[in-house]
């Protein structure tokens, strides 16, 4: 029998790439449902392309109680969840209650509701595997030795397209400029946040969820040339990492096929032509929702939920040209500064997420406002 599939967010740059792997290996798999947002024409092509019932391809943007329901077919072993930001919750949520391999795409959902999703996973016996290249990276490094062993995460940054500016070079570039990232080809708000490190330190929080270690443990390492994307570091010094060219396609189908890899190579290193691998401290005094994300972290509860919710608002405005780049990280700041709560229950986590919203954007107002008088004074 082959492995039934669920992909949501399937016309994004992650469900396109699964799609991609899942091509390849057509005896093994086999789509059962498929999610997008708007893009309605992909969405069919791809239906038609693998098969899925009409039923079961759905294009639901701001749906998110369609995304869990699809996330729990009966047929799926599989649930990929690449759907952007927060509204990805109920998806993860569905597929860990229903038993599932969640290949997690969507780290928002595990960083805004870690302990929520953490008992999701016990009660339904569901599993995570990651998708994200560091996490997966130290998924599978974390298989040389055992959890007690471990004494240090170590995530890897490219540094995005602004490594090595200072804040006042930064205040004035644009979102095309932040769009360019150097080593990777991704979505706009994942982009975005390369270009603050927010990813990195959202990636900070998704490590801390996946791995239960604490924030002690895990460093942030810049690498420019995102070969190698994550480490363990064992308790006799040993460092174990994981090597390859820049492909999502890599981690995708690891976490597609997990445990088994499957049988085509993608990002293999040629070690002729690589050259130099170049690591150096991230620039914490530029990039400084790096710390912040490192905060919100080490406080817990809402404040996660706070921080990615804040953030999504405030690259949104930053996209339509209506805040600067610094003000991504002003906005953020401001806002987890009015305060975070306690995370029992999905209600405290939807709630928090709602009235973060609602106070960046008036954060947001206020500085696109005072941009707009600027450019006329
Ligand atoms: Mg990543």
């Amino acid at each position: 029998m082959p492995c039934g599939v669920v992909i949501l967010g399937s016309t994004g740059s992650i469900g396109t790439q699964a799609l991609d792997v899942l091509s390849r290996h057509r005896d093994d798999f086999r789509v059962v449902a498929l999610a997008a947002g708007r893009n309605t024409e992909l969405l069919e092509r791809q239906r038609v392309e693998f098969g899925v019932p009409a039923a079961y391809a759905r294009s639901c943007p701001s749906q998110p109680e369609v995304l869990a329901e699809l996330a729990a077919h009966p047929d799926a072993q599989v649930v990929l969840n690449a759907v952007v930001g927060f509204a990805g919750l109920p998806a993860t949520l569905s597929a860990l209650r229903a038993g599932k391999r969640l290949a997690l795409a969507n780290k928002e959902s595990l960083i805004a509701a870690g302990p929520v999703v953490a008992k999701a996973r016990a009660a339904g016996g569901g599993e995570i595997v990651p998708v994200d290249s560091e996490h997966s990276a130290v998924w599978q490094s974390l298989r040389a030795g055992k959890m007690a062993e471990v004494r240090r995460i170590v995530l890897t940054a490219s540094g995005g397209p602004f490594r090595g500016r200072t804040r006042d070079q930064l205040a004035t570039v644009r979102p095309a400029d932040a769009l360019a990232h150097p080593t990777w080809n991704m979505g706009a708000k994942i982009t975005i946040d390369s270009s603050t490190l927010m990813n990195k330190g959202l990636e900070v929080i998704e490590a801390h969820e996946l791995f239960g270690v604490e924030f002690d443990a895990i460093d942030v390492v810049v690498h420019p040339q995102s070969v190698v994307h994550g480490m363990v570091e064992f308790v006799d010094g040993a460092t174990i990492a994981q090597l390859s060219m820049p492909d999502m396609r890599l981690p995708i189908g690891l976490a597609l096929g997990a445990p088994e890899r499957l049988p085509e190579a993608f990002g293999a290193i040629d070690w002729t032509t690589l050259g130099r691998l170049d690591f150096e401290p991230p620039d914490r005094e530029t990039f400084v929702a790096l710390d912040l994300a490192y905060s919100a972290g080490r406080t817990g509860g809402t404040a996660p939920a706070v921080l990615s919710a804040s953030n999504e608002v405030a690259v949104e405005a930053f996209l339509a040209a209506r805040i600067s780049w610094p003000a991504i990280a002003e906005t953020v700041a401001e806002v987890l500064a009015q305060g975070t709560g306690n995370a029992e229950a999905v209600e405290d986590v939807l709630e928090a997420d709602r009235v973060a919203r609602v106070r960046a954007a008036a954060v947001v107002d206020r500085m696109s406002e005072h941009t707009r008088k600027g450019t006329r004074g």
